[in-house]
């Protein structure tokens, strides 16, 4: 029988589509929108990919199949669901991705819940996506596995026989061995990992952190060659581990922003908030994005310098997310409390309100427009694996006359160290002098600094992202993924700082 051609097969946690049940008690699939799908799809539609994932709904929820298929074929790929049961999606997905390996790969041990029970169904639940992709990938596919849900799933691959190619992005920071080390089951991860032919990772701090980690965990480790993707070998394996850091569809968002209605829409903005600069704050509800800290920054600012007062207002924005675990409820009640003790001690009835809090989710329109108004953009997490509000940010800027304040602990500072004003995010009086400076930088450091950012989240946008990590996966077979921008041509630019 005739081989089928070289396919991508995505894996992912979740599918790209949501299910929302209609008014007439249907249920329908949404396609979600983040840039991820808009740079696979190109690939995904040309070689007529597979996606699989977990719909989102537990295994006793009505079959969705039929949907799904119907979804798939609209959106030019074969759709494959991972059905769960509750106690899975509590254990693997609530338990041992989001207690677990969420707060110790962002650096926050304490809030690690090691229950043994997690990672036991952590291993079975890698088990099931691995029997699905190995029913649905031949020898000449790719597999793209994405992200930390997934870690087990090469290993669980090899196991069952699959000749596959097999590459893995991380998505989330990787932890520097003092920290990866309190995980019980260090060893039995990173083995499972070097299953993959290729490991990405966001930037070279965390490729260095999981290398000292094989160090430090595995014996005969041996490094070779330089640059983007290097040769490791160690207990026993052969794998490639690169850095890659993920962009967004930087000409979509200009293109957006460009828009009259946005435009329109940020002069009100100004209007309604006037002869002050906007400084702008999105992030979802997460303990990661330093937002407590920030506000205290903010504060520490109109204490320092009284001269800012009525001249500079926080707009920040809170996307609600994970409400019903306790952690985010009670950060959600800091927030709120320090927002009230800022306007508490600031505010002028009538007249200025030093914090605009908006706890919700934005349209495209007002997300656009608040970047489109913002003079300052402060993007402050703890630690974060890209933070793509940052990227998004500059590219909004049309005008390039703004500046961005950015946490020396977020993936992207890699790529934007010399055009963003860094920050240490727990160095409230730190930040509040940056913001200081951002407020009185010249219009021509403003716009040089803003316009080398530019350029370089151009050129790396998530198109070159995916082209980058493909070719370094499947560099001999490029000529077999023609969906790639690009493909055919000289290996990828090394990576581009401004
Ligand atoms: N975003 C959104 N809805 C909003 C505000 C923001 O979907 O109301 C998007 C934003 O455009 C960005 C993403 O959420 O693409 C946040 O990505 P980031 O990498 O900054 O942080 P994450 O939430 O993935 O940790």
């Amino acid at each position: 029988m005739a081989q089928r051609r070289d396919r991508l097969i995505v894996v992912s946690n979740r599918l790209p589509f949501i299910f929302r049940c209609g008014d007439n008690g249907r249920w329908h699939l949404e396609a979600g929108g983040g840039g991820l799908i808009t740079a696979l799809l190109p690939v995904l539609r040309n070689r007529g990919g597979v996606w699989i994932g977990w719909p989102g709904s537990a295994e006793d929820a009505p079959d969705l199949s039929a949907e799904l298929a119907a979804a798939g074929a609209d959106a030019g790929y074969t759709l494959q669901a991972v059905p769960l049961t509750a106690e899975e999606v509590r254990n693997f997905y609530e338990g041992f991705a989001n207690e677990i390996i969420w707060p110790l790969f962002h650096d926050m041990q304490l809030l690690c819940n090691f229950d043994p029970a997690y990672w036991r169904t952590y291993r079975e639940v890698n088990r099931k996506y691995a029997r699905i992709v190995d029913a649905a990938a031949s020898p000449r596919d790719f597999v793209w596995v994405h992200d930390y849900h997934l870690m087990n799933v090469a290993a669980d691959l090899r196991a069952l026989g699959c000749r596959s190619r097999l590459g893995f992005f991380l998505h989330i920071p990787f932890p520097s061995p003092d920290i990866y080390l309190k995980l019980p089951w260090r060893k039995e991860l990173l083995e499972a990992l070097l299953h993959y032919d290729l490991i990405g990772f966001q930037t070279t701090r965390d490729r260095r952190n999981f290398l000292q980690c094989v160090r430090v965990l595995l014996e005969d480790t041996e490094i070779e060659g330089r640059g983007q993707v290097l040769q490791v070998a160690a207990a026993g394996r052969r794998v490639r581990v690169g850095h890659f850091p993920i962009s967004i569809d930087f000409n979509a968002f200009m293109g957006q922003a460009s828009a009259l209605e946005v435009a329109a829409r940020a002069a009100e903005l100004h209007r309604l908030l006037p002869k002050r600069k906007l400084i702008l704050g999105i992030d979802r509800l997460d303990y990661t994005k330093g937002i407590p800290l920030r506000l205290k920054a903010f504060h520490t600012v109109l204490t320092r310098y009284p001269e800012l007062r009525e001249r500079i207002s926080l707009i920040q924005v809170v996307v609600p997310s994970r409400e019903d675990i306790r952690e985010y409820t009670d950060l959600k009640t800091e927030i709120e409390q320090l927002v009230g003790k800022i306007n508490g001690s600031f505010v002028d009835p009538g007249g200025w309100v030093p914090v605009w809090y908006v706890y919700r989710s934005l349209s495209r329109l007002d997300l656009l427009a608040y970047y489109r108004a913002a003079d300052i953009a402060l993007v402050t997490p703890l630690r974060d694996g890209m933070n793509l509000v940052a990227k998004e940010y500059c590219a909004c800027s049309i005008e390039e006359d703004c500046a961005l304040i950015l946490s020396e602990f977020a993936g992207a500072a890699e790529q934007l160290a010399r055009g963003a004003i860094l920050v240490n995010p727990y160095d409230v009086e730190g930040v509040a002098d940056a913001i200081h400076r951002a407020f009185r930088m010249g219009g021509e450091e403003r716009q040089a600094r803003m316009r080398g950012m530019r350029r370089s989240i151009r050129r790396q946008d998530v198109f070159w992202w995916v082209d980058s990590f493909l070719r370094a996966a499947i560099a001999k077979d490029l000529r077999a993924f023609p969906g790639l921008p690009g493909a055919g041509d000289e290996p990828h630019a090394e990576y581009v700082s401004v």
